[in-house]
C-alpha cells in the first residue's frame, strides 16, 4: 500500500476545488478594508477537488469500520447501525434547531426527548430516565451521584462501593471519582460474583454495589434478586451498568431485578456510530427513590405543552449543557420505534445466538477459561496458543489481515490473555464464518509457523507498531522528522 500524503504534500500555489466567472460589477473588497480578513492564510494547502475527494477517500480506507466488515469488539457492541438513523438525524428540523432556542419553537424536539426517556423506562423497567450524561462513563458517575445525595441528605453517605473484579475500569473510576473507596469482590469459579463473598462485605458503610449484566464474561448474573437482597437489607443501592443491555433488551428489565440505578450506552444498544470518538450518549434511569435526585432541568409537561423545569431542589444538578447530546438521542429513537418491541427482542436474541455461534465454533481452537453458559459475548483467551510462543496481541494483529477487525484484549482482567468476543446481531452467518475460519487458520499458523502470526500483520496501512510509541510519541509530520534523520 503506497503512503497518502498529507494534504499539504499535494498542494500547489493556485490551485481550486471551484472557479467562480469574472466579476461583472464593481468590486466592493475596500468595503472589507477594516476588518480583519485576509487574502490569503500562509501554508493553508491549495488543492484541486479531485485531489480533496482522493485524499479523504483514500484516508477513509486505512482504517476499520463497522461499514467495511466485521467488528467483534466485545463489551463495545459494534453493531451495524441502519442508515435511517442518520437520515432522521440529519433532518434539517433536528439539526438545525438552536439548542437555545424559545421552547415554543421546539415543542417536537422536547416531545422527541421526553418520549426516548419514557421508552427506556419501559424498556428497563425503571421509574424515570435523564438523558444528560454524554457516556456510559458519565452516567456512572451520575448514578454514583444519585446514590451519594441520597444518602447524604439522610446523615450519610458512607464510604465503600463493591465492584467485581470483572468490572469495566470506568466502574472503580467513576466510584473513585464520587469519593468513594472501591472493595474489589472475587469472582467465582462460574465468573460470577459468590452470594456469600457479598453477604460478607456488605455492611452498613457500603454505600452500592456496582454490577454489570450479564457481567463482561457473557456470563449472566443470575443471582441478581438475591445479591440486592443482600444489599438493601444494609441500606444500600444497587447500581447496574447497563452497557450490555444488548443480551437483554426485550427479553427482561433490570428494573425487574430489583436494580435501583442503570446507565445505558445509546451508542452501543441503541445503534449510534461509535469508535472514533464522536459523541455518545449514556442516559441514567433511576427508581422512585432516586427520582428527586437526576440532573436538572426535566422536562415536563402541562395542559398539552413541554416545559423544562429547574425548579428540583434535591437535584444533583447539571451535568451536560442543554439537554445531552441530542441527535444521539433522535438515532436511538429511531432505531426503536423502527424495530418496534419484537424487534428489539429479536436483536437480543440474535445476538446470543451469535456469540454462541461463534463460541461452539471455536472452542476447540481457543480456550475458554468459564465453562458457564455466555449470552452476548464470549472471551475466549491465547492459552493454547502460548505455548508455540504466541500471544493474543499477535492473534489481533494477524486478525487485520484477514480484513477483520480483532476482539476486544486483555479485559477482562480475570482472563489471562484474553480476546473478547462480541459479533453483534447484526452478523450474517457467512460472515461469522468468515471470521470463525480466520480463527481457525490463525490457530493453525500458531503451531505450524509462529512467526507469520508474530509478525503480523502483513497487508495493513501501516506494519506491526511498537504500542507505546505509537501512543506516545505519534509521527504526525512524518516529513519534518525525515528531514529531521
Ligand atoms: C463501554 C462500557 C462502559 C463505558 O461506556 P462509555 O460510553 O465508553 O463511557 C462501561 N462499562 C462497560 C461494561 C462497557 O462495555
Amino acid at each position: 500500500m503506497i503512503r497518502e500524503p498529507l494534504i499539504f504534500e499535494i498542494s500547489g500555489k493556485g490551485k481550486r476545488a471551484f472557479s467562480l466567472p469574472e466579476l461583472d460589477v464593481p468590486s466592493k473588497k475596500d468595503l472589507l478594508r477594516n476588518l480583519p480578513v485576509r487574502d490569503e492564510i500562509e501554508g493553508f494547502p491549495q488543492v484541486s477537488e479531485v485531489e480533496i475527494v482522493r485524499h479523504f477517500t483514500r484516508l477513509s480506507q486505512t482504517n476499520h469500520c463497522i461499514d467495511v466488515g466485521f467488528y467483534p469488539l466485545g463489551s463495545c457492541t459494534m453493531k451495524y447501525n441502519p442508515k435511517i438513523n442518520e437520515k432522521i438525524a440529519s433532518l434539517l428540523e433536528f439539526n438545525s434547531s438552536h439548542p437555545a432556542a424559545p421552547l415554543d419553537l421546539v415543542q417536537g424536539n422536547l416531545e422527541v426527548l421526553k418520549t426516548t426517556e419514557e421508552l427506556l423506562a419501559e424498556l428497563t423497567g425503571m421509574d424515570a430516565f435523564s438523558l444528560q450524561p454524554s457516556a456510559g462513563a458519565q452516567g456512572e458517575l451520575v448514578g454514583m451521584m444519585l446514590i451519594r445525595a441520597y444518602l447524604g441528605e439522610r446523615g450519610n453517605p458512607r464510604k465503600i462501593v463493591l465492584i467485581p473484579d470483572s468490572a469495566h475500569g470506568t466502574n472503580p473510576s467513576s466510584a473513585h471519582l464520587c469519593g468513594y473507596r472501591v472493595q474489589e469482590i472475587r469472582s467465582n469459579k462460574k465468573g460470577t460474583i459468590d452470594l456469600k463473598s457479598l453477604a460478607q462485605n456488605m455492611t452498613e458503610e457500603v454505600a452500592a454495589l456496582m454490577i454489570t449484566n450479564p457481567n463482561t464474561l457473557g456470563v449472566f448474573e443470575a443471582d441478581i434478586k438475591k445479591m440486592a437482597e443482600i444489599v438493601h437489607s444494609k441500606g444500600g443501592f444497587v447500581y447496574m451498568d447497563g452497557a450490555n443491555m444488548n443480551a437483554l433488551i426485550g427479553v427482561c428489565r433490570p428494573g425487574d431485578m430489583d436494580v435501583d440505578v442503570i446507565h445505558l450506552n445509546l451508542h452501543k444498544t441503541f445503534s449510534t456510530p461509535h469508535g472514533g470518538g464522536g459523541p455518545g450518549s449514556g442516559p441514567v434511569g433511576a427508581k422512585r427513590m432516586l427520582k428527586p435526585y437526576l440532573p436538572l432541568p426535566i422536562i415536563e409537561r402541562k395542559e398539552g405543552k413541554y416545559f423544562l423545569n429547574f425548579d428540583q431542589p434535591k437535584s444533583i444538578g447539571k451535568v451536560h449543557s442543554f439537554y445531552g447530546n441530542f441527535l444521539v438521542i433522535v438515532k436511538a429513537l429511531a432505531y426503536i420505534l423502527s424495530l418496534g418491541y419484537e424487534g428489539l427482542k429479536e436483536v437480543a436474541e440474535i445476538a446470543v445466538l451469535n456469540s454462541n455461534y461463534v463460541r461452539k465454533s471455536l472452542e476447540r481452537e481457543y480456550y475458554l477459561k468459564y465453562k458457564t453458559p455466555t449470552l452476548h459475548e464470549c472471551v475466549f483467551s491465547d492459552k493454547f496458543q502460548r505455548e508455540n510462543g504466541v500471544g493474543n496481541i499477535d492473534i489481533a494483529k494477524r486478525l487485520i489481515d484477514f480484513g477483520l477487525h480483532p476482539p476486544t484484549m486483555s479485559f477482562p482482567l480475570i482472563v489471562r490473555g484474553a480476546l473478547m468476543t462480541e459479533p453483534t446481531e447484526t452478523e450474517s452467518k457467512r460472515d461469522l464464518d468468515l471470521f470463525i475460519d480466520a480463527m481457525k487458520q490463525i490457530s493453525k499458523e500458531a503451531k505450524e509457523n509462529p512467526e507469520v502470526v508474530r509478525s503480523a500483520p502483513h497487508t495493513s496501512y501501516v506494519r506491526r507498531l511498537d504500542e507505546t510509541t505509537a501512543a506516545r510519541d505519534p509521527v504526525l509530520r512524518w516529513k519534518e522528522k525525515k528531514k529531521i534523520k
